[in-house]
């Protein structure tokens, strides 16, 4: 979505050169539209957008869509951008911004679901006892890998996380951060850390969209569990999982 038909073409090219299949809107309303019917993997969105403006298309998309979010925005729209990634969006650019750049950031996140390959210390419980899991009431495939953590389960392959067998909706990014927290709960990851898994060698990005990720990611399993602080914040260092096990 963008109304600057220069840079929507770059971005049509950038990204149809990288093998993706684009459509694109010059408006809120069209792009929002077209997401619908077309349930995409990726969408970009300008914050700067004639009618419905950016920030609340944000909000919109995330009420049907998980597709990965890339924020789009002149450099004088800082605050813009903070309150697009608290509503959701998964990472911005800033214009003006090269070919390059865009690849290199869609790249690191479509990489992302391969990315945590770290040695998993227990074996997925449905490989182990041959057992059915159930979360949220439906049976797990049984080639799903399950994490649990207390009150928090989820279902790594089917990208689903579960509070007190509720199912909590998150975003990808969201998603991505919790597997890297549960995988190795004893471990405090700075946000540093967080940055290169979750985001990628590539991403020069500030910590800070780190802060902003883990607080609704935390505000939302907190919401979930009653008042439970199932992420802990290690004071001047970074995060971990954190509750009774
Ligand atoms: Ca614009």
């Amino acid at each position: 979505m963008e109304d600057d038909a220069d840079i929507r073409s770059l971005i049509d090219l950038t990204l149809s050169a990288q093998g993706f299949v684009i459509r694109t809107a010059a408006t809120g309303r069209d792009g929002l539209q077209l997401a619908r019917e077309w349930e995409p993997d990726l969408i970009t969105l300008d914050l700067g957008l004639p009618g419905i403006d950016g920030l609340e298309v944000c909000r919109r998309v995330r009420e049907f869509s998980d597709a990965y979010l890339i924020v789009v925005s002149a450099r004088q729209d800082e605050v813009d951008r903070l309150m697009a990634l608290q509503t959701g969006a998964d990472d911005f650019l800033v214009k003006p911004f090269s070919p390059r750049e865009l690849q290199a950031r869609v790249t690191a996140m479509f990489r992302r679901p391969r990315s945590g390959a770290m040695p998993v210390a227990e074996e997925p419980a449905a490989a182990a006892g041959a057992e059915t899991v159930v979360l949220g009431g439906a049976p797990v495939p049984a080639d799903h890998e399950v994490l649990r953590h207390g009150p928090v389960a989820i279902d790594v392959d089917g990208r689903r996380a579960f509070v007190l067998d509720e199912e909590v909706d998150l975003t990808r990014t969201e998603f991505d951060l919790l597997t890297h927290l549960m995988r190795t709960p004893a471990r405090v990851w700075t946000r540093e850390a967080l940055l290169r898994t979750v985001w990628g060698n590539d991403w020069v990005g500030d910590a800070h969209l780190v802060e902003v990720h883990i607080g609704n990611l935390r505000r939302k399993l907190t919401q979930a569990s009653g008042d439970r602080a199932l992420i802990h914040t290690v004071r001047g260092v970074g995060y971990r999982m954190g509750g009774a096990v």
